[in-house]
């Protein structure tokens, strides 16, 4: 399947830019003044204490939010100029607690993807280890970790140029979490674009190429795994 081509826009890169964005919650800041670039390609890993404000960040990068303040440019244009809808075809989010759209699995990953063959379907619950579900089996059942892939591959469906990943990985054992992990890979090898908020540092010096730290709504750092300072995040401060 191939992945869809974000138009080039005289070759534009970063992917996102968020200037001076602040995003308020009945009057409270859970982001403020943030100023960032998210680059094209490669995995942006989102870090930090609990409520710093990372599920935000990627809410905004799909227009689940629009930010009270600041700008934010996606391909070069202004978020405000890209339709939700389209946008999301382009920008996949999974988010932390995903929720079945349909009563059976193949149903579900046709919800974006209408003409999804049967084969398209096997595919692509293979590539997020769900190989064993059927395609008639029932989403009601599934647990957590089985929903977390099933909107995995429903995101997949619709060949998104970036995916934004929050927290996929909390509910999985280590090889369904090692099927997401080459999942965000194989759209970066395609040229596509990763943005995932985790907790787990070994696990963003394993895939990241470029961190961002966030803490209280506020960028602490940001730079490529190597050249940041984010150590503290690793003595216990992640959680808050
Ligand atoms: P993180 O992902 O880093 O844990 P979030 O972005 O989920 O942080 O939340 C940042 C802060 O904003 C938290 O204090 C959270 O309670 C608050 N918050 C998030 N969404 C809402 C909302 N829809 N209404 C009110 N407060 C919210």
């Amino acid at each position: 399947m191939a992945v869809s081509q974000i138009p080039t826009n005289g070759g534009v890169n970063p992917t996102f830019q968020l200037q001076d964005v602040t995003v308020k919650h009945n009057g409270r800041a859970v982001l403020e003044h943030i100023t960032v670039d998210i680059p094209r390609g490669g995995v942006t890993a989102v870090v930090g204490p609990s409520g710093a404000g990372k599920s935000t960040m990627l809410r905004i990068l799909n227009r689940f939010e629009d930010p009270s303040q600041g700008r934010v440019t996606f391909a070069g244009a202004p978020m405000s100029s890209h339709d939700p809808a389209l946008l999301r075809r382009r920008v996949g989010l999974l988010s932390q607690r995903p929720v079945a759209l349909a009563e059976c699995v193949a149903d579900d990953l046709r919800v974006g993807a209408a003409d999804l063959s049967d084969s398209d379907v096997t595919q692509l619950l293979s590539r997020v280890d769900l190989a064993e579900l059927s395609l008639g089996q029932g989403t009601a059942g599934l647990s957590g970790g089985e929903l977390q892939r099933l909107a995995l591959a429903r995101a997949l469906a619709v060949e998104p140029s970036v995916l934004l990943l929050d927290e996929p990985t909390s509910a999985l054992d280590s090889e369904a979490a090692g099927a997401v992990d080459q999942v965000a890979r194989d759209l970066v090898d395609q040229g596509g674009t990763v943005v995932v908020v985790s907790h787990d540092l070994d696990r963003v010096r394993r895939i990241a190429s470029h961190v961002v730290v966030l803490r209280r709504g506020r960028l602490v750092e940001h730079g490529s795994p190597q050249e940041l300072g984010y150590s503290d995040v690793d003595k216990g401060n992640v959680d808050g």
